[in-house]
């Protein structure tokens, strides 16, 4: 062990719990070296952290909104001071390369200062009335306990979408992050507590695909659950919160597509490839799997491509010159050697990579398969791992069709000079997400965040949109003409 070693356990009323016999040991996906050593919580927890939340509900909605505010700037401070060590910790506990890593705090700094911005907008609507002397207007409500429940990749920065917003209107919440970087996640909760959250306004809670997430999701106090991981499990919770009455902001998994035009700028969008498919060793929500290319242009494109991949440094993320690290486990790995047998069994073309590397830590080479039929698994399955398949179209209105032919819609790019083409792309196109002449990943914090079909249910986690996932509207009419006014009836329209 290192003096790296993090460790999770329950934060539940303020308090840090004494570890139980129940923990796990996550590995650094790097090295195999043991990182963090996680406390899986009971059902009883999850009941105690629900009612320390509720506790807390009752003051903390009731603190104005500009100090609610005030704390989630300390909260950016305490993040910005300790944004170097946590950045180690992420890379460490989950694999993902520093300057990634930093990013993603940074992008919970954003996030927190964006938030406490709120704390003095929160804007509502105030609208004419259809009588005289009379006002219509609608304010934010929160809505109460939030139960989030997140994925394992984007460990603190999609968090922070989840709990910022929801700590600025007003809710409390209880957090259960992915068991494989619970440690940071704890890390994480510490910042906050040190910049002053109040008890039970925040509290943690540890678990598997296991009973832990179960109990969040069928807690008759919870309001909301704000669930970011598989569309496979997020389909299950659906299930849940409908059967309990609950609201929920679902934001699953992606196969997004880059589109690359004939008229394309074809050395960019190949580096736009490489980072869009190889990022995060492909393990984003938004990482390019497929690309859609023009069958004139693709011989160009294809050696343009495999250079910028060939230029990949693959290796240990805490090297700053490092640009692709390792899967986060054995189970991931696996998966993704299943799809190149298949690629192999299929007669699939490999162009680069398609191999495992080394017997120390969770590598695969950035592979490069096609072309591939854009109804295979390799078009149409969430890979979630470095593998980048070509599917060769003759047409725009074809690469539009395939690009929408799956059943997710989180991300789409495009790459082509022609503005009009562009725009008809951004229109036809149905994902929640678009871009053009980038790829499909580098979201923002202050814009709406979401996809259409399978990979969610309507809401967006982050920007002013988040605001509407995570508060109640409540309208309210005052009629100061001292007399009953009736909507529709006492209304004289010509
Ligand atoms: P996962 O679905 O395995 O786990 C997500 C979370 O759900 C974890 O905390 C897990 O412990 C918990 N969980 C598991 N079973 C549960 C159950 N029955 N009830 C309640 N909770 C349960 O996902 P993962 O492997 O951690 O993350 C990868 C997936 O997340 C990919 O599909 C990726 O696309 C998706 N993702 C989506 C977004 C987005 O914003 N759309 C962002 C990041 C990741």
């Amino acid at each position: 062990m290192n003096n790296h070693v993090i460790k999770a356990s329950n934060f539940i009323d303020g308090k840090w719990d004494e570890f139980s016999n129940n923990t796990i040991t996550n590995v650094n996906p790097a090295t195999l070296e043991p990182v963090s050593t996680i406390n899986i919580s009971t059902v009883e927890d999850v009941n105690r952290a629900v009612e320390s939340s509720k506790r807390a509900f009752k003051e903390w909605s009731s603190f104005p909104a500009p100090k609610r505010g005030d704390i989630l700037y300390k909260i950016a401070e305490e993040l910005k001071k300790r944004k170097q060590e946590l950045s180690e910790l992420m890379t460490l506990e989950m694999g993902k390369v520093i300057t990634e890593s930093e990013g993603e705090i940074q992008e919970a700094i954003d996030m927190a200062y964006y938030m406490g911005g709120e704390g003095r907008r929160l804007s509502g609507e105030v609208v004419p009335s259809e009588l005289p002397n009379k006002m219509a207007m609608a304010i934010r409500e929160p809505l109460g306990v939030i139960g989030a429940i997140s994925a394992f990749n984007f460990p603190v920065a999609v968090p922070s979408w989840k709990i910022f917003p929801s700590l600025i209107v007003g809710n409390t919440v209880v957090w259960k992050p992915s068991p494989n970087t619970s440690g940071i996640a704890a890390e994480f909760v510490k910042c906050m507590v040190d910049a002053g959250l109040p008890k039970g306004v925040i509290n943690l809670v540890v678990g598997g695909e296991d009973k832990v997430g179960e109990a969040l999701v069928s807690h008759p106090d919870i309001s909301l659950i704000s669930f970011t991981g598989s569309t496979h499990v997020g389909q299950k919770v659906y299930q849940a919160c409908a059967a309990n009455h609950k609201q929920v902001s679902l934001e699953l998994g992606g196969k997004n597509a880059i589109m690359v035009l004939e008229d394309a700028d074809l050395p960019l969008a190949a580096r736009a490839i490489a980072w869009g498919a190889f990022g995060t060793t492909g393990q984003r929500c938004t990482s390019t799997s497929r690309i859609i290319v023009q069958k004139s242009v693709l011989e160009e494109l294809t050696p343009l491509l495999l250079e910028e991949v060939a230029q990949l440094k693959i290796g240990n993320g805490i090297n700053h010159d490092v640009n692709v690290g390792p899967l986060i486990n054995k189970e991931a790995l696996k998966r993704v050697e299943q799809y190149v047998e298949l690629a192999k069994k299929d007669g699939v073309p490999i162009h680069y990579g398609g191999n495992k590397i080394g017997e120390e830590g969770y590598y695969f080479e950035p592979t490069v398969i096609g072309p591939v039929s854009p109804s295979s698994a390799f078009a149409t399955e969430e890979i979630f791992g470095p593998i980048l398949s070509i599917i060769t179209v003759d047409t725009f209105d074809e690469a539009i069709e395939v690009n929408n032919s799956v059943d997710f819609g989180l991300s789409s790019a495009i790459f082509t000079r022609d503005l009009n083409k562009a725009m008809k792309a951004v229109r036809k196109v149905d994902t929640g997400i678009v871009y053009i002449n980038h790829s499909t990943s580098g979201a923002e914090i202050q814009m709406p965040f979401g996809g259409t079909k399978h990979t969610g249910n309507g809401k967006r986690e982050a920007g002013q949109a988040a605001l509407d996932t995570f508060s109640e509207w409540k309208t309210i009419y005052i009629d100061y003409s001292g007399d009953l006014q009736r909507a529709q009836i006492d209304v004289d329209f010509a």
